[in-house]
């Protein structure tokens, strides 16, 4: 099959948006054999501190082979990937905005900006938050509007960094939407609250205006200048009505948005380097007013109790996600961490992106799905189950010992079997 990326930018960003990656993003690297490449560039800190921005120790026993958060910008996140679809031949096709579709039983045609038509047997709008797919679709984006904005860009300041460092430790006593991270070489990462909420978004703030906001919060505005790149983000959390349409899906941002930041926990990287992590949602009591300040003292105490503070986490890290796939095993619906096998370990063998079936009986067979799911006989001194069904994402489809019961799901998640 051959995929083909249509990108509307001529050149990739130079805005950084995320600046880590939380644990199941970890393992979906992982999965797809990029792990390696991730954690060269990457650093590795501690989960605790990430809900909320309240600064707690990390949960002990978490499900997953990756206990922390890995620090790497969106940018080489984005590079990464890139080099990734290019070697597996993925085409990345740049100035090419689509302004069109339409389809039929048998596949999509979309229209880009300059009249070209494309044809695909699916389509996959990963067009971000204000997604051109999910409108021409006409699928709703219901949800929060954005209350507060924040204004965001990386510069150069003129003030010694001890200077910065005690005023930003000041002002984020009340407002944790401020905060100013050394990026190296005298560059900051600034965050400012705005003062209204922009009407295009995608339009970025001035210098001044950022300028102009510091000196509200701070009293100063660290002389700050020769900006990198600027940009501003809102609050809104949204969720699309569907994911699909026929042959057309929603994925990432055109599906689901939600405010980033609402912390931006301050640690120091070897080197005297200082970082932040950001993390989505569980911003909500991250505000200055009353109400939210005593939710969130409360929910601070409340953290002190190990399963809450596991709870939490495993929200945050996604790893605690279920899917809905009806009644069954407490597994069914939820993502497999990587287990050790007699030969190796579960991850190493799903780089494929394949559907896999876990087979400790050695009794199964997937014959009539070979095509599309690995088949592997192994056991697992980790896994008490006799046998379990993975979709390519990792998210256990079935889970059991029975070859009829087997046949009657594969289907549904892997489509008609060939001869
Ligand atoms: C300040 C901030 C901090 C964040 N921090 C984190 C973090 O620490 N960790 C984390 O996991 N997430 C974080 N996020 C969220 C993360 O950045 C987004 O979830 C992620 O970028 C979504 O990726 P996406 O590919 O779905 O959409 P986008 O990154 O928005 O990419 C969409 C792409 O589609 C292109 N496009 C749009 N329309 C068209 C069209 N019509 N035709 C062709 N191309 C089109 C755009 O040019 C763009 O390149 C943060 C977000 C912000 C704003």
């Amino acid at each position: 099959m051959h995929a083909l990326v249509l990108e509307k930018e001529t050149e990739p960003t130079r805005i950084v948006h995320a600046l880590g990656l939380h644990a199941r993003s970890v393992e979906v690297m992982d999965q797809r054999g990029l792990l390696e490449r991730f954690l060269a560039l990457g650093q590795q800190y501690p989960v605790g501190g990430f809900f909320a921005g309240i600064t707690k120790p990390s949960p002990d026993r978490l499900d997953t082979a990756h206990p922390y958060v890995l620090g790497i910008p969106q940018t080489t996140t984005e590079r990464l990937l890139t080099e990734h679809a290019t070697e597996l031949g993925v085409e990345i096709r740049r100035g090419c905005e689509l302004v069109g579709l339409s389809q039929d039983d048998h596949g999509v045609t979309v229209e880009l900006a300059d009249g070209t038509r494309l044809r695909s047997r699916y389509l996959v709008g990963c067009d971000g938050g204000r997604s051109t797919v999910r409108k021409l679709l006409g699928v709703g984006f219901p949800g929060e509007p954005t209350r507060v904005e924040t204004l965001l860009g990386e510069m150069e300041v003129a003030v010694p960094p001890e200077a910065l460092a005690t005023v930003v430790a000041e002002v984020r006593k009340t407002q944790l939407r401020f905060g100013a991270v050394p990026f190296g070489e005298g560059v900051y990462r600034i965050v400012v609250p705005a003062e209204g909420v922009a009407e295009d978004r995608s339009v970025p703030p001035t210098l001044d205006e950022l300028k102009q906001r510091l000196r509200v919060f701070a009293r100063t505005d660290f002389g700050a200048h020769s900006p990198r790149w600027l940009s501003r983000f809102g609050d809104a959390t949204r969720l699309a009505e569907c994911y699909r349409v026929g042959r057309v899906l929603l994925a990432g941002d055109a599906a689901h948005i939600h405010p980033p930041t609402g912390q931006l926990p301050h640690r120091t990287a070897p080197g005297g380097r200082r970082r932040a992590g950001q993390h989505p949602r569980a911003d909500a009591a991250a505000v200055p007013e009353p109400g939210p300040r005593s939710v969130r003292r409360l929910v601070s105490e409340l953290m002190d109790f190990e399963d809450v503070n596991r709870y939490l986490i495993e929200k945050i890290t996604a790893i605690g996600v279920r899917y809905d796939f009806g009644e069954g095993h407490e597994l069914l619906g939820r993502r497999m961490r990587d287990v050790g096998l007699k030969r190796g370990r579960l991850y190493e063998l799903m780089h494929g992106g394949r559907g896999l079936l876990l087979d400790q009986t050695g009794r199964l067979s997937v014959a009539g799905w070979a095509d599309r799911v690995d088949h592997v006989v192994d056991v697992s001194e980790e896994l008490d189950v006799p046998a379990a069904l993975l979709r390519p994402d990792g998210h256990v489809a079935w889970v059991g010992e029975d070859q009829q019961d087997l046949l009657s799901q594969l289907p549904r998640w892997f489509g008609a079997a060939v001869s």
